[in-house]
C-alpha cells in the first residue's frame, strides 16, 4: 500500500535584515504558528516542517540546495511575511530542482482599525512582499502554484492538500522503476513513446524484460504461498462454484494464484511501482494475467495493458495523489457506447483489468472465456464501478512533447443489468456531453487508455502536470470545441518556441 505520511514539504519564509532581531524573531513565531496549522490540517496528507527564516542570497541557496539533497523533502511553500528583495533568490531559485507552492497570504486576518500604526505595516507586508517574490518567479519563468487567501481559511489549506499530493506523486516518479513484461501490442500507436526522453523529463525508468523472466518467477511460487493466495481469494470475493475447492474449475483458481504469487515476488524483489503485459506475448503462462492484475493494482502498483507503460506510470502517480483519500483509482479503457435520448453514454472496461478500487459491490471472482489470445480462460474479478463524480486522463508521446488530456465525467449506475458481460465496468457522462468530449479527446489525439479516479481531480492533475512540464488539457463543462481546437494549435507553437535548441 502507499503511504505519503512519511514525505516533509519545508515551509519557508523570506525576509531581509533591514527590520532588525526583533521584528525578525516575530516573523519566525509567526511563521511556525502558519506552518503548524498547515501541518495540522486534514487537508495536508504530507509533513510540514517549519524552516528558520532566511534573509540573504548565501542562506537562500543553502536551503534550495538541502531540499534538492533532502530525499524525504517533496517541496517547498514560501511565503514573504515581509519584503524580501527577490534579487537575492536567484541563484537559490535557479539551482531548485523541487517543486514550489507560493502562499500569498497574510499572518493577520484582519486589519485592527483602531490600532494600526507603522508597526504593524511593517510586519504585515505579504501584500507587497509576495509580490517582489512572484515577479522573480514569473522572470525566471518558473512553474509554481500560487495560491492566495489567509492561512487559516478551508479552501487555502484545500488548495495546498492539492498540489501536495501532487508533489508527492512527482517525488514518487523520481526513479521510479516500471517492469514491461513483453513489448508493445503489434502495430498500436498511442502506446509507444520515447522512454528515454520519458526517463530525462519525468523520472521513471522502463525496464523492459522477456515474459520467460515473469514465467520463471511463476514457476518458483510455492505450495504454501499458492495455498495462501486461494485462501485470501475465497475470504475476500464471491467466489463461484467452479472455482471453490471441489469446483470443476479449482485447478485453473491454483494457475490463478500460481501467477499472482509469482508476479507479486518479481515486482517486490525489483522494488518496481508499475508494471504492463500484453496478451501478444505469454509464452509459458497458461492464462493472461486478470486477476493478479486487479489485486496488484488494488495493492497500489500502477499498470498498463498491452504494454502500455505512460498508462501505468500515470496509474501510479495518480494512486499516489489518491493516497488515503475515498474513491479509488483504475486503469480503463474506452469499450463502447450508448447512445440514446437520456444522454450518451461510454461503457468503460478493459479485457480484464480493471482495478476493484474502485467497485461498488463486493467482486464476483469467476473465469470464463477471453476469446482473444489463445490462452486458457482466465480468472477474473467482475463488478460494477461506484458511481459518481470521476476523471479519466491519459498521457500521450506527441514528438516534441508529452501531453495530457483529462475528461471529468459522471458515472452512472447501468441502465439494466449485465448478466453476460465477463468484466468489471464502469458507465458514465462525459462533461459536457459524449459529442463534445470525444470530439475534444479525439482532436488532442488522447489515448483509448486512461488512468480512472473518483478521488483525483482536475486540480490534482494540473499541479501535477505543471511540476512535470507535461502539456495539460482539461475536457469539463466549460470545453467549447472550436475553442479547444485553438487552444491545440497555440499550445503547439508555445511549446514549440519554448523547447529552443
Ligand atoms: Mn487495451
Amino acid at each position: 500500500m502507499i503511504d505519503i505520511r512519511q514525505y516533509e514539504i519545508w515551509f519557508v519564509t523570506g525576509s531581509q535584515h533591514l527590520y532588525g532581531p526583533k521584528t525578525l524573531e516575530q516573523v519566525a513565531e509567526h511563521a511556525r504558528e502558519i506552518a503548524g496549522a498547515l501541518g495540522a490540517s486534514e487537508e495536508m496528507p504530507v509533513n510540514v516542517v517549519f524552516k528558520p527564516v532566511i534573509t540573504t542570497p548565501e542562506a537562500i541557496k543553502e536551503l534550495c540546495l538541502e531540499a534538492n539533497s533532502a530525499k524525504s523533502c517533496i517541496g517547498l511553500i514560501t511565503w514573504m511575511h515581509t519584503f524580501s528583495p527577490a534579487k537575492m533568490w536567484i541563484g537559490g531559485l535557479t539551482l531548485l530542482k523541487k517543486p514550489f507552492a507560493h502562499l500569498h497570504t497574510q499572518y493577520n486576518r484582519e486589519i485592527p482599525w483602531a490600532e494600526i500604526d507603522m508597526n504593524f505595516m511593517n510586519l504585515n507586508q505579504a501584500a507587497h512582499g509576495d509580490r517582489e517574490f512572484g515577479f522573480i518567479g514569473s522572470r525566471l519563468r518558473l512553474e509554481r502554484k500560487v495560491v492566495v487567501g489567509h492561512w487559516q481559511n478551508a479552501e487555502v489549506q484545500r488548495e495546498l492538500g492539492v498540489w501536495a499530493r501532487a508533489a508527492a506523486a512527482w517525488a514518487d516518479w523520481q526513479g521510479a522503476k516500471i517492469a514491461r513484461f513483453g513489448d508493445n501490442m503489434r502495430d498500436v500507436a498511442v502506446t509507444e513513446g520515447d522512454k528515454v526522453e520519458a526517463q530525462i523529463k519525468l523520472g521513471y525508468d522502463v525496464y523492459g524484460y522477456g515474459v520467460g523472466d515473469l514465467v520463471k518467477a511463476v514457476d518458483d511460487a510455492t505450495e504454501n504461498e499458492i495455498t495462501a493466495m486461494m485462501q485470501a481469494y475465497l475470504d475476500e470475493y464471491e467466489v463461484a462454484p467452479a472455482l471453490k475447492p471441489g469446483g470443476d474449475s479449482n485447478a485453473s483458481l491454483r494457475e490463478g494464484a500460481r501467477i499472482e504469487v509469482g508476479m507479486r515476488n518479481f515486482l517486490k524483489s525489483g522494488n518496481f511501482k508499475a508494471f504492463t503485459t500484453t496478451f501478444e506475448d505469454l509464452h509459458g503462462l497458461t492464462q493472461l494475467p486478470g486477476l493478479a492484475v486487479q489485486r496488484l493494482m488494488r495493492d497500489g502498483y500502477g499498470f498498463g495493458a498491452e504494454g502500455d507503460w505512460k498508462t501505468s506510470a500515470l496509474v501510479r502517480a495518480m494512486k499516489v495523489m489518491a493516497a488515503g483519500l475515498k474513491g479509488g483509482v483504475s486503469f480503463m479503457e474506452d469499450y463502447t457506447y450508448h447512445f440514446s435520448a437520456s444522454g450518451d453514454k461510454v461503457l468503460g472496461a478493459h479485457m480484464l483489468e480493471i482495478c476493484e478500487s474502485i467497485a461498488s459491490n463486493k467482486p464476483k471472482l469467476d473465469i470464463l472465456p477471453l476469446s482473444i489470445g489463445g490462452k486458457a480462460d482466465p480468472v477474473r474479478l467482475i463488478f460494477d464501478a461506484n458511481t459518481g463524480p470521476a476523471i479519466g486522463a491519459s498521457l500521450m508521446d506527441m514528438g516534441q512533447r508529452f501531453r495530457m488530456v483529462a475528461n471529468v465525467v459522471d458515472v452512472v449506475p447501468t441502465d439494466h443489468p449485465l448478466p453476460k458481460l465477463p468484466v468489471a465496468r464502469a458507465l458514465w457522462l462525459p462533461r459536457p456531453n459524449l459529442k463534445v468530449a470525444a470530439a475534444a479527446w479525439i482532436y488532442a489525439g488522447g489515448a483509448h487508455h486512461t488512468s480512472f479516479s473518483y478521488s483525483v481531480t482536475a486540480e490534482h492533475l494540473r499541479d501535477f502536470a505543471e511540476m512535470a512540464g507535461i502539456e495539460f488539457l482539461l475536457i469539463n463543462e466549460q470545453t467549447n470545441v472550436e475553442e479547444f481546437k485553438e487552444k491545440l494549435r497555440w499550445n503547439d507553437l508555445y511549446y514549440h518556441l519554448s523547447k529552443g535548441l
